[in-house]
């Protein structure tokens, strides 16, 4: 039995040492995606349900095309950036090239770029973003960021602080993944936020869930009196579209309306 224990151990550590490998090589790779420009920002329209459904900004999603294992996808390669510290040179490209790009839009629509936990970790990253708007020229206010809820978990790093100097620069914050994970509502009193992104789960669960709805009303109910816009993420039907504006979201985003694409196959305002 010990015998068997330990070659069981071995074929463990052996495992894990693949995945240890494997890590380090889509880690190597990744370095050399930065400088080699393998990543590139897929931007996603987010309408307004009211005014004819016309495109008021967009989310900027990073993808990875690899010159081997093609593409990939940013829940692949984001943990491992998070982890090896490569987050901060990832999220600063993503800043720079979302704001270079927006400048490039005759419509004017914002720019909504995802800040990793991580990067708060950072003390350059406002910096980073004030040098983003400078280089660039845009609008500060054509600019916002998603953080998540883990941001105002644990604020010993003073990470309110880092939000307030950024809404300082002009830029807008918006929480997202709203209902999940420790979500809770005493967060919204620690920062003004200008949107709340209801998480798509509660979406893709509102038909047939009585509580997934439950909890859409709770939140658009409370945005209503601490007037904050909330965005509903993954709508993929009309009928979807159609029950959420009922519920008084007042912002949309999902593959009904369109899908992540490179900026020039960018679906355009229908203005
Ligand atoms: P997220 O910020 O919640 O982004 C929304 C995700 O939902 C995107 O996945 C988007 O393509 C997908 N989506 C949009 N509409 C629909 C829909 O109607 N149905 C369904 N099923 N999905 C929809 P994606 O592009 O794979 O990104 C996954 C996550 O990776 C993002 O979730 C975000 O957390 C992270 N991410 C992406 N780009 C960046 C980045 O530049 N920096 C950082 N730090 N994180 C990023
Ligand atoms: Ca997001
Ligand atoms: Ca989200
Ligand atoms: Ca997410």
């Amino acid at each position: 039995a010990k015998r068997n224990g330990r070659n069981r151990y071995e074929h463990f550590t052996l495992a894990m040492d693949d995945v240890a490998r494997s890590r380090r090589v889509i880690e190597n790779d990744l370095r050399e995606a930065i400088s080699g420009r393998q990543l590139r920002l897929y931007y996603q329209p987010i309408t307004d349900g009211e005014a004819v459904q016309s495109i008021i900004g967009y989310e900027a999603l990073m993808r990875w095309h690899h010159p081997v294992k093609g593409l990939i996808m940013p829940n692949d390669f984001i943990p491992i950036a998070e982890e090896s510290g490569l987050i901060h040179m990832l999220g600063a490209y993503a800043l720079y090239e979302a704001c270079r790009e927006a400048t490039t839009w005759e419509g004017k629509q914002s720019v909504s770029v995802n800040l990793s936990p991580l990067q708060f970790k950072n003390s350059s990253l406002v910096s980073v973003v004030e040098a983003a708007l400078r280089d660039s020229g845009l609008d500060p206010s054509r600019l916002e960021v998603e953080i998540t809820e883990s941001v105002l978990l644990d604020d010993s790093l003073g990470n309110i602080r880092t939000l307030e100097s950024l809404k300082k620069l002009g830029v807008q914050i918006a929480l997202d993944d709203f209902g999940t994970g420790y979500s809770s509502l005493s967060y919204l009193r620690s920062f003004p936020f200008d949107k709340i992104k209801i998480d798509k789960s509660f979406i893709n669960d509102m038909g047939d869930s009585r509580e997934a709805l439950a909890i859409i009303r709770a939140i658009t109910g409370m945005s209503r009196s601490l007037d904050i816009q909330i965005t509903a993420e993954g709508v993929e039907s009309s009928e979807q579209f159609a029950k959420l504006r009922e519920e008084g979201c007042t912002l949309f985003q999902g593959y009904y309306f369109g899908r992540p694409q490179p900026s020039e196959l960018r679906l355009k305002a229908l203005d």
